[in-house]
């Protein structure tokens, strides 16, 4: 394990390209901020970010990057270039918001419009970040300073159908030569730690309807089936990996309870450290299915809806931004947005630490990853990717709530825009103006990877229209 003694450099003392962008994002930034707050308040949620994805396109446009919209059959899909030749470098946005955590920017729980989505994941500040990262590197590539293609991934849907599996399956990121992004979190850190892969799926059960007290005995239920699985699937529990996780739930059972139940559907999600494990248990919940199905006498079907990949992490990728996180140095607040943090903390019964705004020493990557999977997992296997985290909530924020909304839209998350900018903009000129750094990155890649031919774990045909809420 890595021991840093972290020290912060000061602008002066930085390479003069890198203080060109830090002054180029500073420039930028109160844009980027009123672009993350307008995604925040249009809190659109996936595939349904129209508004979300047009001003983050148009912005990119406005900065003289070629935008190509709807790419890979989604409408709020879209790439921004500019530039020519090689190296390409990508760096990816996201943009969608979940449903029902509308909340305002305030340190107690209130929704800005009850019922309505929320920023929870802080992908509001995601896109406008990282955007604000590719405009930084056009400048210098206008100014002569650095030669290849810069790419602005408009990345849609990540909470729901994944909206890079359904680009990675189009090639859009097959001639990147890296592919960077970084995700709000409540802690400033390299990114050094895989995902876990997933599968999505659900079954449908397919009994026969009956009346429910006159003829029972004409009826066959799909209700039953579904029970006989659920329990089949909990007994499993015990004997799948802890690093395996399991959850179902449960989209129709019947519709009224004088009918013997005709339809019953389950949506399954099994996740594991690696996608081999995750497969392993995949099929024995087929199994169980099957013989639920058999037990109640009902026909059975599995509808495939989308697969993640475990992230493959970059160590050299990891290191790189590690050193550059160290140049840029920690995140200062104010008493007012420590006071924020804190309100939060207590209204969430966690404990008053405040915000983390400081560089967390590097990692080395743990054989499971903690919780979670994220679609940037299939562009690991595509090209090499480097990521980080930045703190826009407070320390111990639940995740996917209401306070990561509530800081995503005020001043403590506006910081990660511009520090997560720097961070991957510094990260990318280093790619861009070191040859012999962009070969060991991709030699450990190959190596990493193997044979394994990407292929993504989505089913035939286009990807499903959300309308919007
Ligand atoms: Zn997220």
């Amino acid at each position: 394990m890595l021991v840093v003694t972290y020290t912060a450099t000061s602008a002066q003392s930085l390479p003069k390209d890198k203080q060109s962008i830090t002054g180029i994002i500073e420039r930028h930034e109160p844009q980027l901020i009123k672009l993350s707050d307008q995604v925040w308040e249009f809190a659109e949620t996936a595939l349904a970010e129209l508004k979300s994805s047009k001003v983050l396109a148009d912005y990119a446009e406005q900065n003289g990057f070629k935008v190509e919209k709807g790419v890979a059959g989604m409408p709020t899909a879209f790439i921004a270039s500019y530039g020519s030749g090689k190296p390409i470098i990508g760096v990816l946005g996201e943009f969608d918001a979940l449903p029902g955590l509308s909340q305002k920017a305030q340190p107690t729980k209130g929704a800005l419009k009850e019922g309505d989505a929320g920023h929870g994941c802080g992908h509001n500040l995601f896109g406008a970040g990282s955007l604000g990262a590719a405009i930084a590197i056009k400048e210098l590539m206008h100014q002569g300073k650095l030669k290849g293609t810069i790419r602005f991934y408009g990345t849609p849907a990540e909470e729901t159908i994944g909206g890079k599996l359904y680009m990675a399956r189009a090639g859009l990121f097959n001639d990147l030569d890296v592919s960077l992004d970084w995700h709000p979190e409540d802690k400033i850190e390299t990114g050094s730690q895989s995902s876990q892969a997933l599968i999505d799926f659900k079954i449908h059960f397919k009994g026969k309807a009956a009346h429910a007290a006159f003829d029972p005995w004409n009826g066959v239920s799909a209700v039953d089936a579904m029970e006989f699985y659920t329990t089949g699937l909990n007994y499993l529990r015990e004997h799948v990996k802890p690093s395996v996780r399991i959850h179902y739930l449960i989209q129709k059972a019947g519709d009224v309870v004088n009918v013997v139940p005709e339809n019953a559907v389950i949506w399954t999600r099994v996740r594991d450290s690696k996608r081999e494990g995750m497969f392993e248990v995949y099929e024995r919940t087929k199994k169980i299915a099957e013989g639920a199905a058999m037990m109640a006498g009902v026909e059975h079907s599995f509808e495939l809806i989308s697969g993640m990949y475990e992230i493959l992490v970059i160590q050299k990728g990891a290191e790189l931004m590690h050193k550059n996180l160290e140049q840029i140095g920690p995140i200062k607040y104010t008493d007012t947005e420590i006071e924020f943090a804190k309100s939060i903390q207590k209204a969430t019964g966690k404990a008053l630490l405040g915000l983390d705004g400081s560089v967390s020493p590097f990692r080395a990557t743990t054989e499971d990853p903690p919780g979670g999977s994220t679609d940037v997992g299939d562009v690991s296997w595509i090209t090499p990717v480097i990521r980080l985290s930045v703190t826009t909530a407070p320390k111990g924020t639940p995740w996917h709530s209401w306070a990561v909304v509530a800081c995503g839209g005020m001043s403590i998350g506006h910081k990660s825009i511009g520090y997560a900018a720097k961070a991957l903009a510094f990260t990318m000129y280093d790619l861009f103006t070191n040859e012999k750094l962009r070969k060991e990155i991709r030699d450990e890649f190959e190596k990493k990877k193997g044979s394994n031919k990407y292929k993504a774990i989505l089913p035939d045909g286009p990807p499903p229209v959300v309308k919007p809420l």
